[in-house]
C-alpha cells in the first residue's frame, strides 16, 4: 500500500475525472481558503451550510463529507480542517493528514484531488504544511502483511493542486515516510524470516540509497573480541552478527554522529526463558536496531548533509546446550568483564559491545543509542513517555524538544554515577545489573552502558513498550510503529551534531 503524489500548478491540469474527490483545507474558525470558497460558490454554498453543523469542533483532523454537491463534478467533497492558523505546528498537519488518509480508506476512495489552500498566521509555512500532511497520510496508509498482494487495499493517487511547491520539503517528508516504513517492517516481521543470518538481505534499500554497509560475522566478531555478542547470540544456530553502517552526505565535515541499536531478533530470555505471553511480542526487540537504519534511510534518500554512522548488534537470545548461563563471566570488547546474572539481561550485554566498537572506532561527536531495554522503564513512564538518559544536558535538551516537535516523546531519567556500587562483582569488573532485578532497572542498565561510552558524549534512549501497538494509533496500525525513526530525524535536522555545515546552533 502505498501514497501516488502528483503535484500540479493548475487546477485543469488535474484529471477531470467526474467521479473524483476533492479535498479542501478548513483552518479552524478561519473557514475555507480561496480554493475552497472558489468550489463553495460553485457548489452555492453547500460547503459552507455544512460546515455550520452543530456537532463540529473546528479541531485539526476534523473530516466534513459533502456527497455530490449540485454544481459540481465531484462524487464526494472532504473539508479537512487543520485546526486554527495560529496554532498549526508541523504535528498537526501530520495527524491531519492521517484523519484524511483513514477518512479516504473508510470510503474506499482510490483517488482524490487535494486543493491545496495556505493560510494567513499560519507559524509553519505552505510547503512545509504540504509535506507533513502528505506524511501522515502515508504512515497512517502503511501495512504490513506477508502475502504478495492484497487485495483490500488499492494504492491511492493524490493529485495535490498547490501555487507553490517546497520540494525540498515533499523530498524529505517522502524519505522520512520510507525510513519509517522500513522501521516498522524489519519489527513486523517474523523472526522465522528476520534474523541474524538474514537481517543484511533486509537491508538492501539502504544500499540502494548509498549506504555503506558491513556485515561483521562470528569470525570477525571473534577476531575483535566481540565477547559479549557471542555470548548473547551462541544459544542461537544462527550466529550473531554486528552490522555498521555508514553514510556521509555533501558537505558533512568532521566526525559522525554515531547512533547504536539493540537488534535481538527474537528474544527468548535464553536460559532465563520467558513465560509465553511475555514472549508473543519478542520478534520486536530489535526495533533499536530497526530505528537507526529507519533514520538513516530516510537521511541517505535525500542525501541530508550529515554524517552519520549506524552501529547494530544483531543476535537471537534462544536456549540450547551452547547458551550462556547465569554465573557466567564475559569478557567484552573493551576489556572488562561483566558477571551474568539474568541471560534476559541481553540487550545490555550486546550494547555493551557495540557502544564501546562505534566509540573506538568512529571517535564520534556523540553516541545516541537505542534500546527495547527494561520492563523498569515501561512500569515507570508508562504509554506516554520513552526513557532517555544522557551525560549532557545540550544534547538531552534537543532530542527532548525534537520528541515534542514530531509526537514521539521522552522523559529524562537519572543517569549517576550512585548506581555504580549496585554493579559491582566480587570476581568480575561488573555485574550485569542491580541485585534487585526489578528495583531501578532502567537506570541501573543506564549506569551499566556508560561504562562502555568510553567517555564520549551519549545519549542513551529506553524505548522499550513503544516499538509495538496493539491498538490503532493516529499514525500507525496494530504492530510495529517505527518509533524513533521521526524523532533522531528531526534531531539530526535540526543540529549541527552530524556535521550539518548550515546549521551553528542545537536546536
Ligand atoms: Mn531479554
Ligand atoms: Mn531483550
Amino acid at each position: 500500500m502505498s501514497i501516488t503524489v502528483t503535484t500540479v500548478a493548475r487546477p485543469d491540469e488535474a484529471a477531470a475525472d467526474a467521479a473524483r474527490v476533492v479535498v479542501l483545507l478548513k483552518a479552524g474558525a478561519g473557514g475555507l481558503g480561496p480554493r475552497g470558497r472558489e468550489v463553495d460558490d460553485r457548489a452555492g454554498g453547500a460547503l459552507s451550510r455544512a460546515l455550520a453543523a452543530p456537532r463540529l469542533k473546528g479541531e485539526a483532523g476534523e473530516c466534513v463529507d459533502v456527497l455530490s454537491p449540485v454544481g459540481l463534478e465531484a462524487r464526494r467533497v472532504i473539508v479537512l480542517d487543520l485546526g486554527a492558523a495560529a496554532a498549526l505546528a508541523p504535528l498537526a498537519a501530520t495527524l491531519a493528514g492521517a484523519a484524511l488518509a483513514r477518512r479516504l480508506e473508510e470510503e474506499a476512495e482510490p483517488a482524490a484531488t487535494l486543493l491545496f489552500d495556505s493560510f494567513d498566521g499560519s507559524p509553519v509555512p505552505p510547503g512545509e504544511v504540504l509535506a507533513r500532511l502528505v506524511l501522515g497520510m502515508r504512515l497512517r496508509n502503511y501495512r504490513f502483511h506477508m502475502m504478495p498482494r492484497d487485495e483490500t487495499a488499492p494504492d491511492l493517487a493524490l493529485t495535490v493542486v498547490a501555487d507553490a511547491l517546497d520540494a525540498a520539503a515533499l523530498d524529505r517528508s517522502a524519505a522520512l515516510a520510507e525510513g519509517v516504513t522500513l522501521a516498522r517492517s524489519l519489527v513486523n516481521t517474523p523472526a522465522s524470516h528476520l534474523h541474524p543470518d538474514s537481517f543484511g538481505a533486509h537491508l538492501g534499500p539502504l544500499r540502494a540509497a548509498g549506504i555503506t554497509v558491513e556485515e561483521l560475522e562470528r569470525p570477525d566478531l571473534e577476531r575483535l573480541g566481540m565477547g559479549a555478542v557471542l555470548a548473547v547470540g551462541n544459544g542461537s544456530v544462527r550466529p550473531p552478527r554486528v552490522f555498521v553502517l555508514q553514510y556521509r552526505g555533501p558537505g558533512a565535515e568532521g566526525a559522525p554522529l554515531a547512533l547504536v541499536g539493540k537488534g535481538i531478533c527474537f528474544d527468548a530470555g535464553g536460559l532465563a526463558i520467558k513465560t509465553g505471553p511475555q514472549m508473543f511480542t519478542m520478534k520486536g526487540d530489535m526495533a533499536g536496531a530497526a530505528a537507526v537504519a529507519g533514520t538513516m534511510l530516510a537521511l541517505a534518500q535525500r542525501r541530508a548533509p550529515v554524517h552519520v554512522v549506524g552501529v547494530l548488534g544483531v543476535a537471537e537470545n534462544m536456549l540450547s546446550g551452547a547458551s550462556y548461563k547465569p554465573g557466567d563471566v564475559v569478557t567484552t570488547l573493551s576489556g572488562r568483564t561483566v558477571e551474568v546474572f539474568d541471560t534476559d539481561c541481553e540487550g545490555r550485554m550486546v550494547l555493551a559491545d557495540v557502544l564501546h566498537y562505534a566509540a573506538t572506532r568512529f571517535e564520534p561527536r556523540a553516541i545516541v543509542d537505542l534500546a527495547t531495554l527494561t520492563y523498569s522503564v515501561m512500569r515507570g513512564l508508562g504509554h506516554v513517555f520513552a526513557g532517555l538518559f544522557a551525560t549532557d544536558d545540550a544534547l538531552a535538551d534537543g532530542l527532548l524538544a525534537a520528541g515534542e516537535r514530531v509526537g514521539e516523546r521522552f522523559w529524562r531519567l537519572p543517569l549517576d554515577r550512585a548506581y555504580d556500587k549496585a554493579l559491582r562483582s566480587p570476581i568480575a569488573d561488573l555485574r550485569q545489573h542491580g541485585r534487585d532485578l526489578e528495583d531501578g532497572d532502567a537506570p541501573m542498565a543506564a549506569a551499566f552502558l556508560r561504562h562502555f561510552t568510553e567517555g564520549r558524549p551519549w545519549v542513551h534512549l529506553d524505548i522499550a513498550g513503544k516499538e509495538m501497538t496493539d491498538g490503532d494509533l493516529p499514525l500507525a496500525r496494530p504492530g510495529g510503529v517505527g518509533f524513533a525513526v521521526q524523532l533522531l530525524e528531526e534531531w539530526i535536522d535540526a543540529t549541527a551534531i552530524a556535521g550539518r555545515p548550515e546549521v551553528t546552533c542545537q536546536g
